[in-house]
């Protein structure tokens, strides 16, 4: 069994990798659900979504997160409202959401209503499991306020300067037993390329998690999101920044000394792998960027080789 801890886009190409080699073993998939955020009266679960667009071979492929072949004329009539026109929200996606909510209103846990989700899109044999049933949200403190991470990264596009970042709701939240049982039983768990502060970092944080992981019998292997010392898109060094840390994959690992066995970094970054050795983690080198399917299934291959 693998157990993989992962955000949304860097997660995705991995996992759309992994899961085409056809290993005759199981995969759970634990989410970040810290990126999520209630628009409009709906509970949007970015990450998770992404996730099960692109391994169901539905997400629109330029932008790498919606629907492919969506429209967004209810986003349009929304901003005649003035209200969360900055929110890429397409039609198709909006059922998403809408169904969530519903479900939540009926009293649904996320754990199920993910599964839900996920069969729908045809992903049965797939276990994705959101890291916790409770809300939990990152928020930015910056030199224009603070705001939701969504915000930061949409709707102002990443242009403040960060502060410091905190999670909202952390302190409450609890690991599902479905997410404990899957990292005790797994043999193999992954740390997909995603990021070390607000994706990987909040499922770490959550009750029971981080114990779990450090318990369990599996080999444990993390992948740097970070290519030549900067992460392909997204926030990362901005974030590390922020929290006083260093930009690198050596400081991506330090994060995750207590626990990881192996990291994997990119050929650009090999300079790095001896004061990775140092930390007494094994690190291999390896050209970590996805540009297509066959990148991400050669990367997954050799990767559960090592
Ligand atoms: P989200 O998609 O914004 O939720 O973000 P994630 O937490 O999944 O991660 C984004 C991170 O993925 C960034 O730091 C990127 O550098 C990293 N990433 C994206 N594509 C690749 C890739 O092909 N290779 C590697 N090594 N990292 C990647």
């Amino acid at each position: 069994m693998i157990t993989a801890l992962g955000g949304g886009v860097g997660a995705a190409k991995f996992l759309s990798g992994l899961i085409k080699l056809n290993l005759n073993e199981k995969i759970n998939i634990i989410v970040n659900t810290a990126d999520d955020i209630t628009v409009g009266g709906l509970r949007i679960s970015p990450d998770i979504d992404t996730i099960i667009y692109t391994l169901s071979g539905n997400v629109n492929t330029d932008r790498k997160w919606g629907l492919e072949g969506d429209t967004f004329n209810c986003l349009a009539a929304l901003s005649r409202f003035g209200i969360y026109g900055w929110f890429n929200l397409g039609d198709k996606d909006l059922a998403t959401h809408l169904y969530r909510t519903h479900l939540r209103s009926l009293g649904y846990t996320y754990t199920q209503i993910t599964s839900k989700i996920a069969k729908s899109y045809g992903l049965d044999d797939l276990n994705i499991l959101p890291m916790s049933d409770t809300d939990v949200e990152t928020w930015i403190s910056t030199n224009k306020g603070e705001m939701h991470f969504q915000e930061y990264l949409v709707k102002e596009k990443m242009l403040p300067e960060v502060k410091s970042v905190y999670i909202k709701g952390i302190e409450n939240a609890k690991a599902s037993e479905q997410v404990i049982d899957s990292i005790l039983s797994a043999n193999t768990i992954i740390l997909c390329p995603s990021n070390p502060i607000i994706s990987i970092g909040p499922i770490l944080k959550v009750a029971g998690v981080r114990d779990a992981i450090k318990k369990s019998k599996a080999k444990k292997i993390a992948i740097s999101p970070l290519v030549g010392g900067v992460p392909l898109k997204g926030p990362a060094d901005k974030l590390m920044r922020a929290e006083g840390l260093e930009v690198s994959s050596t400081q991506v690992a330090k994060l995750y000394q207590d626990f990881i066995d192996e990291m994997i970094i990119d050929i650009k970054d090999k300079s790095e792998a001896k004061r990775i050795e140092k930390l007494g983690i094994k690190t291999t080198i390896l050209d970590t960027v996805m540009k297509n399917e066959a990148d991400s299934i050669n990367l997954a291959q050799k990767i559960l080789k090592t």
